[in-house]
């Protein structure tokens, strides 16, 4: 890190990341391209790993979970199509930085952690750059947040073997959610938009993800 202006070194870094693991792999939405350009991803990897946090690859961030590499959030957030009126629900808030893009790109956030730990952190950083269109929710994610049902996009951080039918059930009439699907050790990404009521799956990448694990009742932090 440079010495004598951090900030700007970050900036750099940052904006490399764009150029390098981003548009030269092929993501082209102007607005996802633009919000990675902004939010901070330094501020949310633990202190020990601030100096990794724009390589390519995941990052622990306590609780045996990880930020994700920032090409599959791209690629992720891109798939979704969102709109700036969006409403969005995501499964697995970890670090908070997936929150924060999607803080940038949609209208409002309810983002569910099931580690209260990782959500108070991630509740702390949004707040401290200033978010204030995001709810965190204490709880397992694969039942959603039906009170605030239906949302226009839903993103699931979490590999699951099957896309979990109830969060199936809160999207609404065009809305899309993208999921890694597939055993522990590698899932592939699924993007399933309801039309005509319908759900239709469309496969894309291949990638890997810390499990789902259900079971524990949802409470507003
Ligand atoms: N997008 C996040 C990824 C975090 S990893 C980031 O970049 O930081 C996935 C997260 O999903 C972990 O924090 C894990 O605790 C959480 N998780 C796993 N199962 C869950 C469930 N059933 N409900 C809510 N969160 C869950």
């Amino acid at each position: 890190m440079t010495a004598s202006n951090p900030a700007a070194h970050l900036d750099t870094l940052r904006q490399r990341m764009v150029d390098s693991q981003l548009r030269a792999r092929g993501i082209v939405d102007a607005r996802v391209l633009s919000a990675m350009r902004r939010v901070p991803r330094h501020e949310f990897t633990p202190e020990c790993y601030r100096d990794q946090a724009y390589e390519d690859h995941p990052l622990p961030i306590g609780e045996g979970q990880t930020i994700s590499q920032p090409y599959i959030v791209a690629s992720m957030l891109e798939a979704l199509e969102l709109r700036p009126e969006d409403r969005v629900l995501e499964v697995g808030t970890g670090s908070g930085y997936v929150t924060a893009l999607l803080a940038e790109l949609a209208a409002e956030v309810f983002s569910i952690e099931r580690h209260a730990t990782l959500a108070d952190e991630a509740r702390r950083v949004l707040s401290s750059l200033g978010y204030t269109n995001v709810k965190f929710i204490v709880g397992d994610g694969s039942q959603g947040f039906p009170s605030s049902a239906p949302y226009d996009a839903i993103t699931v951080a979490a590999a699951t073997p099957e896309p979990p039918p109830l969060l199936l059930w809160q999207l609404a009439e065009g809305g899309r959610m993208i999921v890694p699907v597939g055993p522990p050790d590698a899932q592939q990404l699924q993007l399933i938009r309801i039309q005509n009521g319908q759900p239709q799956i469309s496969l894309r990448e291949p990638c890997r993800f810390v499990p789902l694990i259900s079971g524990v009742n949802g409470v507003e932090v």
